[in-house]
This record gives structure tokens, C-alpha cells and sequence, in this order.
């Protein structure tokens, strides 16, 4: 986009933005392409766009060498033709005449360039990767019919007047016409045209030119779409003004004075009217860029997951000329990091939307039950029932001795002011947790567990002294056995003793650990079942699951609760992720 120097206006709107963002009610679009590259072709200044140039657009290569498809869109536009002429208002001294336009389908239509490479980009990649499981589409942009010019040329034998409405739209409803039999005739196998762009980025000069000619794309069932830059004139209306769908510029990449709370109002403004997000980025993305904007752009992927962008809206990416070629050639590892980050969340975008495209052999456990919910807690009865009810193969719940020897639930070590192994069961109980529920005592748990289906994953916490780990161990192995609970239970622990007084307690029953200090194989020779390790630990011992798989042990990873990690998680085949989002895992999977 341009890089327009709007800092006040932006202020002033981001001001406006945080007065009022409670009444922020709506939700961002979705409407169409899911992950819209810009792809600035046409004028001679640009690239080639040949089958090599679109290769990394279309597929990713992760820095592991994994290959998968990334963008699922692609917008052509152009502003000028590079020899003077201009495709709408701003950027050189004169305007394009209707010669500049058909030139401009001629380069959009060019053998072995542009549509056709990409269409032939994504031939070849499929024989690589198979089939997508959706179909690549296509924008075309549309130039302005700038108002006042009288030298476009003729129609229909009749020479066009632009400061006459009806002249403007026909000669757009033209390019309209041309650019969509053009595109029937290629026969391209792979993409598809889904609609139309409006190259304008405000509506100053063209508020009067958008709905008849929404009317004449829907018409013809394409869908029109619009990128207006922040602030600009016209961006709350879009809706009126006949687009299916407006993208929301935060102009911040290009600007190093923008503050990052830029990306926040521009996602509350976007939210507000009901827009999509455009993700800004260029060539100064690279670390070694002179006027490097690498920092900017970790910026957008962190407030655009911050502000829930990548979960719940359409994006529009735009990468300057060579914002992608460039990442993608570098050799500075954190160059690909941020590529590879971003296209992980594309990935994981695509799953959400289509379907795991791998067997999914991963089951998950509600951490501390789920509680991410209303009239729920941590460690409540209340998350253990409703994790039941959403389909959740375990519910992970964490156990302490109290003073008078009866365990009970709670994950900290103190709770409201209570020491919780020095505090008889007879006062915590008498406490409320944050939905208004008594905390619970192990029996009552395992009780309300007698009428759930769920695996019972009992965290026994660490307590004072070796003696006191086994006092626990063997009051909670007692309260599970009294119900004959004992084969839908797994022990974990992060107390090396209680993990061995529970494998002696209970050599029927799995016990896992949770530390990060003792590997596998020295696991299995004490007797666990497994081990139950933090992300980190999978990521910095790549062997240690290579070791639980050899020796058929169980694998279970905390806290997973990014889409991307648990992607990561199902793809190495690992046997459990324990999730604080575990409606998020059975969405991805289902
Ligand atoms: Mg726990």
C-alpha cells in the first residue's frame, strides 16, 4: 500500500478508537479468500511474476524442510503503468487511457507470466504435495475512471466523457467484461476468479462509482473487495458503498514513529465495522535490511494473535514487491523464524478451515478440567462435568494432603490466605472457588468423577518432605481404589519420591513424570509409565520421544495451547496434550 504519512489523522482516530472501545460489539469479516496475497503486477517497474517468483507465495518451506501450501488468494493490482500514466488518482501526472488498460490485461493475461505462472506454479506443486484441499483464488484489481477525463478513449464507437457518471461505469463494467472472458478463455486448471478489487483507497473522488458497479460484479456472482488505508475516507461505509468485504490498513510497518498500539486500534477499528485485517510487511523485514523493519513485523503477528485476528478474521498480506522473495532467500535465521512463524499460523488457518490433512492420533486432556468457560474453575467439579460433556478424553486435576491427612483439590500451594498442608480440609473446604463452588476434597471429586466418562489424570503436588509425599500418595491411591476408579486414573507427579511410592502404591495404574530432569530411559528403568514433559522439553530433547516410542511408553506434553503447537504435537504423534483449550484441540480435529 502506499506508505502515506497519516500519523495525525491516525492518532486522532486511534484516540477515538480506545474512548470507545467498549461499544466494540462486532466481529471482524471472513467473507471469501481466506490468507489474500497482493501481488503488485503490471506496470513495466514490477516483477516478471514468472513460476519461480510465486513458488515460496504458494508454498511455504519450513525451516525443518517440511513444504506446505500458504496463501490461498491472490489479488493483482497495479497503480501505474511505469511510463507515466496512472491507474488511479496520485501517483503520476497523467492518466491512464483506455490503451494503458487493455496494455495492463494484455501483461495480466502474458504467456508464462503472471496468471499463467501461477496456475503452472501450482501444477507443479501439487504434483509434490498433492492436491489442496481448497481451490486457489483469484482478485483482479480495477482501475479508476478518474473523473474529469475526457482522453480514456472511445466505446462503442462513442468517446467517453469521465465527467459524465455513466461513462465511468461503462468503461469499468468494459474492463469488467473483458478481464472475466479473457479469464474464461485461458482455462487455467488451478485458480479460480473470485472477484474484483478496487485499486481506489479511499472513496474521495469515487463514493458515486461503487454500488452500480457492485451491483453489475454481484451480477455476474463475483465478489467485490476493497483495502482502505487507516483513516481513509469512506472505510466505515463499505458496506453501503457495495463491497463484500473491506480490509483494514494499519499502516504501521512503514513508519518506525507509529507506536505498535496502532495494530490494537486498527484491529478495534476493523472489529468495529465489521472488517477484515490486512498484515503489512516488505524487503526492510529482513534483519540485515539498512532500514530494517523486522521488529514491525513480529510486532503485527504478536497483536494480530493478541487481538484474535488469525482465529477469527479474513487477512489480506501485503509484502511490498519482494516481501516474501526476500524473506525466503535470506540466510539470518530469524529472517526465516518470522517467515516460518507466520506461515505456521497460515497452516494452522487452514486446518481450522479445511480439515487436518494428516490422521490425528493425538487425545487431550482438559488442564485443571476446563475451565475456560462460563460458571466454571480450576479444579472445580463444575470444569470435571463440563469437560465430560465437550468429548475430552482426560481431565488433569492437581492434589494436596491437608493438615488433617484429607487431600483435596487445588493447583496453588496457597489458597486465599491458607498454607493449603497446613490448613485442616475441615476450613479449606469452607472456601469458594471463582464460581462459587466449595473447593473440593479428592473423594468428593472422585465422587461427581463416578458419573462422567473421563480419564482422571491426578496430579499429586510435591509436598515437604519424602514422608509427607508418601502419606499423599497413599491417601489419594486409597480414595481412587475405594471407588474402583483405579483403571481410568493415571498418577503424575513432579516429586521424583511420590512418583516411586505411587508405582509401588499402584503398579496397575500409569505413573508419569513431570519434570524435565530425568529422561526416559531412566524412567522406564524406575518403573514409570511414561512421561508427562513440558513443550520446551520435547522441543530441546528431540530424541527423548524417539526413546518413549522405542520403548511403547506413554507421551503426554503440558501446557499446549496454541493451534500451532498442538499441529506440532498431533504431527509428531505424540499420545496426549493436556490444554487449558481443549474445545480448541477437538475444533481443530474434529
Ligand atoms: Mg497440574
Amino acid at each position: 500500500m502506499k506508505k502515506r504519512n497519516l500519523l495525525a489523522c491516525g492518532m486522532l482516530l486511534a484516540a477515538c478508537a480506545f474512548f470507545r472501545s467498549p461499544a466494540v460489539a462486532q466481529e471482524y469479516n471472513t467473507t471469501g479468500i481466506q490468507d489474500l496475497v497482493l501481488i503488485y503486477q503490471g506496470g513495466s517497474h514490477r516483477l516478471d511474476w514468472t513460476v519461480d517468483q510465486f513458488r515460496p507465495h504458494v508454498v511455504h518451506q519450513f525451516a525443518d524442510g517440511s513444504r506446505d501450501w500458504l496463501f490461498d488468494g491472490f489479488l493483482f493490482l497495479e497503480f501505474k503503468n511505469g511510463s507515466g500514466r496512472h491507474y488511479t488518482i496520485g501517483y503520476e501526472k497523467n492518466n491512464a487511457r483506455k490503451e494503458e488498460w487493455a496494455w495492463l490485461i494484455d501483461r495480466i493475461f502474458e504467456e508464462g507470466k503472471s496468471l499463467a505462472a501461477l496456475d503452472q506454479c501450482i501444477t507443479q506443486e501439487i504434483r509434490n504435495l498433492g492436491k489442496p484441499a481448497f481451490k486457489h483464488q483469484v482478485v483482479l484489481g480495477l482501475p479508476e475512471a478518474i473523473r474529469g477525463q475526457k482522453d480514456w478513449g472511445e466505446l462503442d464507437g462513442r468517446t467517453m466523457d469521465f465527467s459524465e457518471r455513466e461513462d465511468q461505469i461503462a468503461a469499468t463494467k468494459w474492463y469488467i467484461d473483458e478481464l472475466t472472458r479473457r479469464f474464461k478463455a485461458a482455462k487455467y486448471r488451478h485458480i479460480e476468479l473470485s472477484g474484483f478489487y478496487w485499486v481506489a483507497e479511499h472513496t474521495k473522488h469515487c463514493a458515486d462509482l461503487t454500488i452500480p458497479l457492485s451491483e453489475y460484479i454481484h451480477s455476474i456472482n463475483k465478489l467485490f473487495y476493497w483495502i482502505p488505508y487507516w483513516g481513509a475516507v469512506g472505510h466505515q461505509d463499505w458496506k453501503r458503498l457495495g463491497f463484500d468485504i473491506a480490509y483494514q490498513q494499519p499502516n504501521h510497518f512503514f513508519n518506525h514513529s507509529i507506536p505498535d498500539s496502532r495494530l490494537d486500534a486498527a484491529c478495534a477499528e476493523a472489529r468495529r465495522h465489521g472488517m477484515a485485517m490486512e498484515f503489512e510487511f516488505d524487503e526492510k523485514a529482513t534483519v540485515a535490511h539498512p532500514k530494517s523493519s523486522h521488529e514491525r513485523m513480529v510486532a503485527y503477528i504478536n497483536h494480530f494473535e493478541k487481538n484474535d485476528v488469525f482465529n477469527s478474521s479474513a487477512v489480506a498480506y501485503y509484502c511490498g514487491n519482494r516481501g516474501v522473495l526476500t524473506l525466503n532467500d535470506s540466510k539470518e535465521p530469524k529472517d526465516k523464524a518470522v517467515m516460518d512463524r507466520l506461515a505456521r499460523l497460515i497452516q494452522m488457518r487452514h486446518y481450522k478451515k479445511y480439515g487436518l490433512p494428516m490422521k490425528n492420533r493425538t487425545r487431550v486432556i482438559a488442564h485443571r478440567g476446563f475451565w475456560h468457560t462460563e460458571g466454571s474453575a480450576q479444579n472445580s467439579i463444575a470444569s470435571l462435568v463440563k469437560a465430560d460433556k465437550l468429548g475430552v478424553y482426560g481431565v488433569e486435576f492437581d492434589v494436596w494432603m491437608a493438615s488433617d491427612n484429607v487431600p483435596v483439590l487445588n493447583h496453588d500451594g496457597k489458597i486465599q490466605g491458607h498454607v493449603v498442608t497446613q490448613t485442616p480440609s475441615t476450613t479449606l473446604t469452607q472456601l469458594k472457588l471463582e464460581n462459587g463452588e466449595p473447593l473440593p476434597t479428592l473423594a468428593q471429586y472422585l465422587d461427581a468423577a463416578l458419573g462422567t466418562k473421563v480419564e482422571l489424570i491426578l496430579e499429586l503436588k510435591p509436598h515437604a518432605t519424602p514422608e509427607a509425599d508418601a502419606r499423599a500418595a497413599a491417601a489419594a491411591v486409597k480414595e481412587v481404589d475405594a471407588r474402583k476408579l483405579t483403571r481410568r486414573t493415571t498418577y503424575i507427579t513432579f516429586s521424583r519420591h511420590a512418583m516411586l511410592e505411587l508405582i509401588r502404591l499402584s503398579p496397575k495404574t500409569p505413573v508419569l513424570y513431570l519434570g524435565n530432569d530425568i529422561s526416559p530411559e531412566e524412567l522406564k528403568a524406575l518403573g514409570a509409565a511414561g512421561g508427562d514433559y513440558n513443550h520446551g522439553v520435547y522441543l530441546r530433547n528431540p530424541q527423548w520421544l524417539q526413546d518413549m516410542k522405542r520403548h511403547k511408553m506413554i507421551s503426554n506434553v503440558w501446557t499446549v495451547n496454541h493451534p500451532v503447537d498442538m499441529i506440532w504435537a498431533i504431527r509428531q504423534q505424540i499420545d496426549f496434550i493436556t490444554t487449558d483449550h481443549p474445545d480448541l484441540f477437538l475444533e481443530l480435529t474434529k
